[in-house]
């Protein structure tokens, strides 16, 4: 997404919104990680499936905090989070409470959906957020939620790809152009417009803006 993080050195910036907001188990697997403050993202929302996720969801915004991270703490952060295949890394824009804004690489889930937590590992969030000051409504709320038959959005519960009509059974990705919920095969397909990176780079721009919602240059 947002192509230049923040680097201090060759340390990086990583924003924890999980589990290692807390701080005895992020200084255990990660020596080198120096807190730095609580911040916000706005425009996604704290999620379980099974572990904790953030999805994009306007109005919304997911509590956390940054940590100044060196190359071994990547290592072994990418180990914990099943990097590349459980965890993705992506670059998001966070803010402090003073405003100040920082480039960031954060964790999300590849595949995405709703499963309750187990209670260890939200009894371990749940130091976190008390490590960091940072009310609880919302990881309350994302329990809730896990619970229950909760409808996220259409776009991880749909069944049929928007664009050929075909089974969403063996993947689902958002479109580069706009906001359509389509499969892999047309995925790949939309990969081979003469305009594709020009999509890219329009959501890249964006992205950079602090514009998480951005519709694609035909939504
Ligand atoms: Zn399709």
């Amino acid at each position: 997404m947002v192509k230049t993080i923040q680097k201090v050195g060759k340390r990086m910036l990583y924003f924890a919104y999980g589990s290692n907001l807390n701080m005895v188990q992020m200084k255990k697997r990660c020596p080198d990680s120096v807190p730095i403050t609580k911040v916000r993202l706005k425009n996604y929302k704290l999620v379980f499936n099974r572990v904790a996720d953030i999805i994009k969801s306007e109005g919304d915004e997911v509590e956390g905090a940054i940590y100044e991270v060196s190359p071994r703490d990547i290592r072994n952060l990418d180990a914990y989070e099943g990097y590349p295949r459980l965890y993705t890394k992506v670059e998001v824009i966070v803010e402090a409470d003073n405003g100040k804004s920082y480039e960031v690489f954060v964790y999300v889930m590849v595949k995405k959906g709703l499963a309750e937590p187990q209670e260890y590992y939200y009894n371990t969030i749940s130091q976190g957020f008390k490590d960091w000051d940072i009310s609880k409504v919302t990881l309350e709320k994302a329990k809730n939620q896990s619970k229950i038959d909760y409808k996220v959005d259409s776009f991880f519960t749909q069944k049929y790809c928007d664009r050929c009509g075909g089974s969403l059974k063996k993947g689902r990705i958002m479109s580069m152009y706009n906001e359509n919920c389509i499969c892999l095969s047309c995925k790949d397909k939309e990969r081979q417009e003469v305009d594709y990176s020009d999509a890219v780079e329009a959501e890249h721009l964006e992205i950079r803006k602090g514009n998480y919602n951005y519709k694609g240059i035909k939504g």
